[in-house]
């Protein structure tokens, strides 16, 4: 039998490996276009950095040593261009113009996916990087090197790109990170990424998102790049935009490849073709969450997919059930991991699924060292099995992330991980270990003994005159910042202070993370209360909407957050809102299912973005701008922008460049005259809005 492979790295490399272990007597040929095979593409960035200094490290195998081992006829530099299926034969380029064509009694194809390049006048600079293969490390490392840039502009926030910005950094060049997305790494939910931004904005990468990347221009020695709003100078600029697969010249093979180019493939990896299989980023297989298409470049995939092709060729019936997007990557100090569905998949897909989000320590809290970590878990709230976790944190988080990808993938239920008896002693875990104590918090609510609410459904808490929002963390943790509206009764105070709480109205309770407010909860349900519990407590609400506020969200349901905040905001000062102002922005919270309404969240941002970073301000701000949106529904963006950029400069000419740190903390006004001051922000702005309201209306 002859076997021929395109591609000679992850898939291709593993597939040949694998077949000659299985079959002795096989001809094996395998074509690369490019000069490595069986290189490490995962550990690229991370010779950028420095971390991997000796550059023959990334390089597992040389054509030599893998024609030596496995006795695999190697041909670098030769290029699959096209395949006749009638005549078991694939045409071969090589890089010195040769043209022949190789035989075949069985194909695979796994020649992988290449980064997205837009069409766009200076992609091509040589100052513009991707990053994919050997050549293009070697390419990155050595103008870092020689040119020394200062500031480089990555474009897409996915793990390549991130992993990248951290090895820039640590090669002295600072990074603005941009993406067309509201948050960084896709399979992570857009709360689960918050806590990621202000982590990435810590280490030095200034976060640009929800930009457009629209240009490239040359400006003098430099480059500009022109995303959403703004023009970033850069010395360099690398684009990690997702990749596409590289299945070009399978296209008139008759092969089944889908609209975006992937080649359709069964259960054995099978193509369309019973002679030609095809496995890794270039392949559509199936997801199994959601029993759907799916294409996955990611790295064990590929390696299992090959595996399992190899041991088809050669006769043994494997079965691959599908991939389900495990993944993990490091941020500095950071982990992050993902497996299975997001919610943000599951709801677009109408997949039915609750969350629970939980805030572990890594180990024992009396031995030194532990860090918590957020743990996002979703799972079919009818049969509890889980769908999908994502984690943020910085110890422990892959081998938390693992249990639960094993359970993704045996479909195992939450009441299972609350059996798994995972390995513990204090430098390593605790008795009840993170992934168990996702499966209770989950196991707590199929059975009812808790009832959740979740961040983004605080303001409709907060609007709501029947309902009471209780916190019960202790004096020192209110004080220190509080979600508005709120009544205080420290966990231990409870019992002893539930006559205070009123009969017959819902409570919605949070401490910081959702533990003692759980206990709250059964306190209280015990005693005849309706209660419910915030998931993720005070901690995740506050990292979340801040974030919201750093980095607007498209979502509508974003901007229901806005008055929220405000309300915080006047909680935390001490300060009072005219009523004009609260009214305004509780329209906005009853308008909050409007797409147009993300408009006011720019608003919001613009609000801080100058500094005028005052409830009042930026509340009006909001309302102008969910006002405009809902009045020019369909109309183009510009006198939205207008309308804010109206309002802003009116406010600032007003009131100079005073911001709220200036008009409470420095300015030595007593707290009389800082209200007396404030509330003249909270009518002005409420004045300039409603007249600039009214002018837009006129004028639409
Ligand atoms: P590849 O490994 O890309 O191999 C395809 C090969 O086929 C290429 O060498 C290409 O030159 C060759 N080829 C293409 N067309 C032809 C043709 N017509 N003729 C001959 N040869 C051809 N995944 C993870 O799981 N974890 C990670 O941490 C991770 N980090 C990554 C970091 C970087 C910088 C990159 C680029 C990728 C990373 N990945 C990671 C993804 C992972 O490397 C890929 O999913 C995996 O390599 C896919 O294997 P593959 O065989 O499909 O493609």
């Amino acid at each position: 039998m002859k076997v021929l492979i395109v591609g000679g790295v992850a898939g291709g490399a593993t597939a040949a490996a694998r077949l000659r272990r299985l079959d002795e007597t096989a001809e094996i040929v395998l074509l690369e276009k490019n000069a490595y095979i069986s290189f490490a593409n995962c550990g690229l960035p991370y010779y950028i950095g420095g971390v991997i200094q000796d550059e023959d490290d990334l390089l597992l195998q040389t054509p030599e040593s893998f024609r030596e081992r496995y006795n695999v006829d190697v041909r670098v530099f030769h290029e699959a261009v096209a395949i006749d299926r009638a005549a078991h034969m694939v045409h071969v380029k090589t890089a010195d113009g040769k043209e022949y064509d190789e035989t075949y009694d069985k194909l695979l194809l796994s020649p992988g996916a290449s980064p997205i390049v837009p069409r766009m006048e200076n992609a091509d600079d040589p100052r513009v990087f991707t990053l994919r293969n050997i050549p293009d490390t070697r390419r990155i490392h050595a103008f870092v090197r020689d040119s020394k840039p200062r500031r480089a502009v990555i474009a897409g926030c996915g793990y390549v790109g991130l992993e990248l910005a951290e090895n820039l950094i640590a090669a002295g060049v600072s990074v603005t990170a941009i993406d067309l997305a509201d948050s960084v790494i896709a399979p992570l939910d857009r709360d689960m990424a918050a806590e990621v931004h202000g982590y990435l904005e810590q280490k030095g990468v200034e976060l640009l998102l929800s930009a457009e990347l629209t240009a490239i221009r040359k400006d003098g020695d430099g480059l500009t790049v022109l995303a959403g709003a703004r023009a970033l100078p850069a010395d360099m600029v690398v684009l990690s935009l997702g990749v596409r697969p590289e299945t070009g010249f399978a296209h008139m093979s008759g092969l089944a490849i889908n609209g975006r180019g992937f080649l359709i493939t069964d259960e054995h990896m099978r193509t369309n073709d019973p002679d030609i299989y095809a496995v890794g980023d270039a392949a559509e297989v199936k997801n199994i969450v959601t029993g759907l298409p799916a294409s996955i470049p990611l790295a064990g995939p590929a390696n299992r997919q090959a595996r399992i092709a190899a041991d088809n060729i050669a006769g043994i019936a494997s079965r691959y059930d599908g991939a389900q997007g495990s993944a993990i990557l490091k941020l500095f100090d950071m982990t992050v991991a993902t497996t299975g569905v997001n919610e943000r998949t599951a709801r677009s897909l109408s997949i039915p699924c609750g969350k629970v989000y939980t805030y572990s320590p890594s180990h024992a809290g009396y031995y030194p060292g532990g860090r918590n970590m957020s743990v996002k878990t979703l799972y079919d709230p009818e049969t509890g099995v889980i769908l999908g976790a994502q984690i943020v944190g910085f110890t422990g988080v892959d081998k938390r992330a693992d249990v639960l990808a094993t359970a993704v993938r045996m479909r195992m239920t939450a009441e299972d991980l609350t059996e798994l008896e995972l390995c513990y002693a204090p430098p390593f875990s605790s008795a009840k270990d993170p992934v168990n104590i996702a499966g209770y918090v989950i196991e707590n609510a199929r059975k009812g003994l808790v009832r959740q609410f979740f961040w983004d459904g605080v303001p409709a808490v907060q609007a709501d005159e029947n309902a009471l929002l209780l916190d019960v963390r202790t004096k020192d943790e209110y004080a220190r910042g509080a979600i508005g509206g709120c009544i205080n009764i420290p966990l231990h105070e409870l019992r002893a202070r539930v006559g205070e709480l009123p009969q017959g109205k819902p409570i919605y309770v949070y401490c910081h993370s959702g533990m003692r407010s759980y206990v709250a909860c059964r306190i209280l349900t015990g005693r005849g209360f309706d209660c419910r519990n915030l998931a993720g407590g005070y901690r995740f609400y506050s990292l979340v909407t801040s974030d919201l506020v750093k980095h607007p969200a498209r979502q509508a349901a974003a901007a229901a957050v806005v008055p929220s905040l405000a309300r915080d905001f006047f909680h935390k000062t001490g300060l009072s809102c005219s009523e004009s102002t609260m009214e305004l922005l509780q329209r906005i919270g009853k308008l909050a299912d409007m797409p147009e309404l993300t408009k006011s969240m720019s608003g919001f941002g613009g609000g801080m973005h100058r500094g005028l970073a005052c409830g009042a301000v930026t509340g009006a701000v909001a309302a102008l701008g969910a006002y405009c949106g809902r009045h020019l529904r369909g109309a183009p963006k510009e006198p939205l922008n207008s309308a804010v950029e109206a309002f802003l400069n009116e406010f600032e000419s007003r009131f100079g460049s005073l911001t709220c740190d200036a008009l409470i903390k420095d300015s030595g006004l007593s707290p009389e005259e800082q209200h007396k001051v404030c509330t003249g922000f909270v009518t002005a702005a409420v004045e300039i809005a409603s007249r600039i309201m009214d002018e837009v209306r006129d004028a639409g």
